[in-house]
């Protein structure tokens, strides 16, 4: 039984039946079929139901913000917010996808030669709870408009989100089937990959969960695309302006209550700033509202789940033990939700979970460095490499240091870290490999075709 839980009352949502092997076939196979017609129809016919995709996100956002806030406790605001984005995303690859699927001509001793972009078939995602849309959206859109047909495994706690998504797929005309939902535990994917008619996988969620879909797609020699946590630092250099660099941290570290892979979780400010710095960070945490999501004016609703509550108070406990300063936050409310109030860590070092792991939460760690040269350094110690963010008001040195010495997949100057449809998205080391969005994203899951015609 698969079962959502409302996070902000501990009360369950709905409960689901899990597929048997059986129907889990009937959905793949139902795709494949889809695509069988789906990849004979050209971009400007796929294009109408993405199109028809966009009209219904908005048409439905408010009942799609309530089932996310009743879900995964996000407030009805981001919630709106997000259907919005997801519709942004569709009507980009309606628009653009001809563009980046243009054959593209290849000179050699041939008489014509060129690379085509053909589909694969039906491509399995595997999504995470924190943007049940989103994070849908922006791997199906590309996919689809590639003329790939789409399985979606999304997480447990936001089963209703899944179905919803489907509902929207059937309603604006996509080939029955193209579009399918399965209900299954994350244990069985390894399974789903396995399966002949499955032919590659994206996987947006945790470094462990994207280590056991490689080794399953590795098995099969298929290909898979990994979007995985983050670390991300905001370096704040001695010349930062403060007012405006302390409340774009806040808002990066406390979007989606802390929960975003490409939230700022780690602030390495340099010495002369960093007093300065965090008494601001603190004052403008303090400010913030924890409360229901469905009420009005709530920054930040509760975490997901319980679990993942408990989880990250264990790395705010840990890392006290070990010598960080609580300035502010860091005590669990007295709740039946998964509530975790907005926190701030200081002298956080190496050895602390703070420094070293993922907090998925609002929670904020600074970290001193004595120099520009020692900022970079900290920077890049960590496992992950997702995004990452420089504060300085010589945009030329912010903009050396963003593109030559940050390790991360996008690097900002002077704002935060965000996913734009027009720009690639994804990581390096830990934080996985492959990208979305724009057209490096359309290109993952597309047979590059070499055409020779001597
Ligand atoms: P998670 O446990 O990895 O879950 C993500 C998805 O993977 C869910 O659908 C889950 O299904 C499935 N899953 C879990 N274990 C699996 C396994 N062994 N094999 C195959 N699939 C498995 O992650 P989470 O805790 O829900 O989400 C938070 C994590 O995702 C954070 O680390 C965050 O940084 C990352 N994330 C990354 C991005 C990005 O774009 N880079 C975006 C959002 C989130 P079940 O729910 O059924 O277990």
């Amino acid at each position: 039984m698969i079962t959502s839980t409302n996070p902000a009352t501990g009360e369950t949502v709905a409960t689901y039946e899990v597929m048997s092997p059986a129907e889990v076939l009937r959905v793949v196979e139902q795709a494949d079929r889809g695509f069988q017609t789906w990849r004979r129809l050209d971009v400007a016919e796929r294009a109408r139901p993405m199109q028809r995709a966009a009209a219904l996100l908005e048409e439905r956002k408010d009942a799609l913000a309530l089932l996310m806030a009743r879900e995964m406790g996000k407030p009805i605001a981001q919630g709106i917010s997000e259907a919005e984005k997801c519709a942004w995303v569709c009507r980009h690859y309606a628009e653009h996808a001809h563009s980046f699927l243009v054959p593209e001509a290849m000179p050699s001793d041939a008489a014509k030669s060129y690379a085509a972009f053909q589909p694969l078939g039906v491509v399995l995602g595997v999504m995470p709870w924190n943007f049940p849309f989103w994070q849908v959206f922006r791997f199906a859109a590309p996919t689809l408009m590639a003329g790939n047909a789409c399985v979606l495994k999304h997480a447990s706690n936001v089963t209703g989100c899944a179905l919803a998504i489907g509902d929207i797929m059937r309603d604006a005309g996509f080939p029955e089937g193209l579009f399918g939902v399965l209900l299954v535990p994350g244990e069985q994917v390894a399974r789903v990959i396995e399966m002949p008619l499955v032919r590659a996988v994206s996987l947006t969620g945790s470094s462990a969960a994207g280590r056991s879909v490689a080794r399953a797609a590795g098995r099969m020699l298929k290909k898979c695309v990994l979007e995985l946590g983050g670390s991300d630092p905001y370096v704040v250099l001695e010349d930062a302006d403060l007012g405006p660099t302390v409340e774009t941290c806040v808002a990066s570290r406390l979007i989606n209550a802390g929960q975003s892979c490409i939230a700022a979780k780690r602030f390495i400010v340099v010495r002369p700033l960093e007093r300065a710095f965090t008494e601001r960070m603190v004052d403008l945490m303090r400010e913030k509202t924890l409360g229901l999501p469905t009420e009005p004016g709530v920054d930040l609703g509760p975490l997901a789940r319980r679990d993942l509550r408990d989880q990250l108070h264990a790395q705010v406990t840990e890392s006290v033990r070990r010598g960080a300063v609580r300035a502010l936050g860091g005590v669990v409310p007295r709740d039946a939700g998964a509530f975790y109030p907005p926190t701030v860590l200081t002298s956080v070092r190496p050895g602390m979970p703070a420094y070293d792991e993922e907090t998925f939460g609002p929670v904020a760690a600074v970290i001193v460095a004595e120099s520009e040269a020692d900022a970079i350094r900290i920077a890049n110690d960590s496992p992950f490499g997702l995004g990452a963010a420089v504060f300085t008001k010589d945009r030329a040195r912010g903009e050396r240091i963003a593109a030559e010495e940050l390790e991360a997949g996008a690097c900002f100057v002077n704002a935060f870290v965000r996913s734009d449809p027009r720009l690639p998205f994804g990581g390096i080391k830990d934080s996985g490999y492959g990208r979305e969005l724009s057209s490096f994203g359309i290109r993952e899951f597309v047979n590059i075709k070499t055409v020779y015609v001597a």
